[in-house]
């Protein structure tokens, strides 16, 4: 693992732009900013725009391009910012689409001895073309990965493509369009140290840790983080899997925190193994709570089936729509956790029977508790509210299954595996449940084209704790773990 500074030159770690300067020598200065623009705008190829400025320094002599040299303005703080990693074990390296002619003094006297840079060709002490041979995408591409930290510092057009494979990147200067591609701004390099020293929290894009110092970068894919996670100090994740490997490529990662309930989708022994602390922030209750009485008020009038046939021009009679009350109905709460005790005290105001079965919750006051087999045939509506673990893993399985009472409502909007594909066969293919309600499954994402005419499957993509004012708690609650960690 490596820490590496990729650096851009010109206009970056110089207030110099040496194209232009040459180009100025003989009158094609404007020209060459012109041919920029149009390159940075996208109106003409990168290549043809190098091409076409190449060409117009032709004839300029080695002697004039001396002189420009020796005019070289190192912007303030350039120095110390690389003595700095430099000494703490940074691999400063430069990667500039200007010449090796200028290149190759400048960082000489900054003390970077890794320079990726074009030539100027010279001939009877003229510039007669170029060699063009840096791709700064390449360059960048090259040392990410591989668990390093790769930071990457540039102000033009042709620096988002390093941007792209960089752990943090930054846009000097104050140019819009390029700051757009960057994760932070910077206008002088105390600021960009004083970034680099702290700690960054990665959160993935759908998760909400917003103003927070603007310290968070965000991650799509998988491959944006682990391009991120070696400057980690925190991790903020909502249903993505967080394996060891993962783990193991942050040597900085002190927290990871779930946006949701649970933890099931992270590797905690990985992570305790290394003193990492994981949280979760279970307070989406009321969502999934509302969710699961949605699928029984669905499920005993079968709106889902009469809404998708109305849509069709289907008017059917009213006697072959028959459907049936909750009220005086025997509910069973598999877990009466957070989720299936407001479960519970919703279906006791709504006139049902409640019963529970959940190990470790002593009987309460109008809740019985059953066993699971007891539960499972007696119960009109079966709901599971259980944590994913090795005991709750097909919970329901194709063996219990047999003994759910005929014609009950199934609802499952805890996880997937909690009822075993054979289960499913067995409420769904024999007949045993009336209606099935999934919020959450076995796969996911999961497919359930071939369940295109199961009237008794009512189906969503995982939406339980999907809710502005779930999410709005659950955000507020990382956000204040962070804070107290540091990260506010
Ligand atoms: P919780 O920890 O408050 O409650 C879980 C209950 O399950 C506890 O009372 C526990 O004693 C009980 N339990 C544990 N092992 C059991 C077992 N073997 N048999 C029976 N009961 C057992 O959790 P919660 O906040 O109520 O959430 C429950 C589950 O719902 C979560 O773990 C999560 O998987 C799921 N969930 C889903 C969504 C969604 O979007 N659909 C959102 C949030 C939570």
């Amino acid at each position: 693992m490596e820490k590496i500074c990729l650096l851009d030159l010109e206009g970056t770690l110089i207030e110099n732009e040496f194209l232009v300067e040459l180009a100025s020598l003989n009158g094609s200065a404007q020209r060459v900013s012109e041919i920029t623009e149009f390159a940075m705008s996208g109106r003409i190829c990168l290549e043809d725009a190098i091409k076409e400025r190449i060409g117009l320094i032709k004839g300029i002599t080695k002697t004039d391009a001396e002189c420009l040299l020796l005019k070289t303005k190192i912007r303030d703080g350039a120095f110390e910012f690389v003595r700095r990693l430099n000494e703490t074990g940074w691999r400063v390296v430069v990667a500039t689409n200007g010449f090796m002619f200028f290149a190759k003094p400048i960082c000489d006297e900054l003390g970077i001895r890794e320079v990726y840079a074009n030539e100027l060709v010279f001939e009877n002490g003229e510039i007669v073309s170029a060699t063009i041979s840096v791709d700064k995408g390449n360059v960048a591409e090259k040392f990410s990965g591989k668990g390093n930290v790769l930071v990457a510092v540039g102000d033009g057009a042709n620096d988002v493509a390093m941007f792209r494979h960089a752990s943090v990147s930054f846009a000097f200067g104050n140019r819009g369009e390029v700051a757009e591609h960057a994760d932070f701004s910077v206008s002088d390099f105390f600021s960009l140290a004083g970034i680099l020293d702290s700690g960054f929290v990665v959160a993935s894009s759908d998760s909400v840790p917003s103003g927070l110092n603007g310290k968070v970068l965000r991650f799509e894919s998988r491959a944006d983080l682990e391009r991120r996670l070696p400057v980690a100090s925190a991790l903020v994740v909502r249903s993505q899997k967080i394996d060891a490997l993962l783990i193991g490529m942050a040597p900085n990662l002190k927290v990871i925190i779930r946006q949701g309930v649970g933890t099931d989708n992270i590797d905690v022994q990985a992570a305790s193994a290394r003193g990492i602390e994981t949280l979760n922030t279970p307070l989406s209750a009321p969502s999934v709570a509302e969710l699961t009485i949605g699928f029984m008020v669905n499920a005993s009038r079968r709106i889902p089936c009469m809404d998708s046939e109305m849509k069709r021009g289907v008017w059917r009679e009213r006697s072959e729509v028959m459907g049936s009350e909750l009220f005086g109905k025997k509910i069973g709460v598999v877990g009466l956790g957070r989720i299936g005790s407001i479960v519970a005290r919703i279906c006791h105001a709504m006139g049902l029977h409640v019963s529970y079965y959940d190990p470790f919750v002593e009987e309460t006051s109008y809740e019985k508790k059953f066993s699971l087999n007891e539960l499972l045939s007696c119960s009109d509506i079966i709901t599971f509210h259980v944590p994913l673990a090795p005991e709750t893993t097909h919970l329901l399985n194709a063996e219990n299954a047999w003994l759910v009472k005929r014609g009950a409502i199934v609802i499952n909007t805890s996880r997937g595996k909690v009822i075993a594909k054979g289960a499913l066969d067995v409420l769904l293919g024999s007949g045993v449940a009336s209606v099935v309600c999934l919020d959450v499954h076995y796969e996911e994402p999961a497919d359930y084209s071939a369940f295109r005419e199961f009237e008794n499957l009512i189906l969503t993509p995982h939406i339980g704790g999907n809710t502005f004012e779930a999410q709005e708690r659950m955000a507020s609650r990382v956000k204040e773990i962070l804070s107290q960690r540091g990260f506010g």
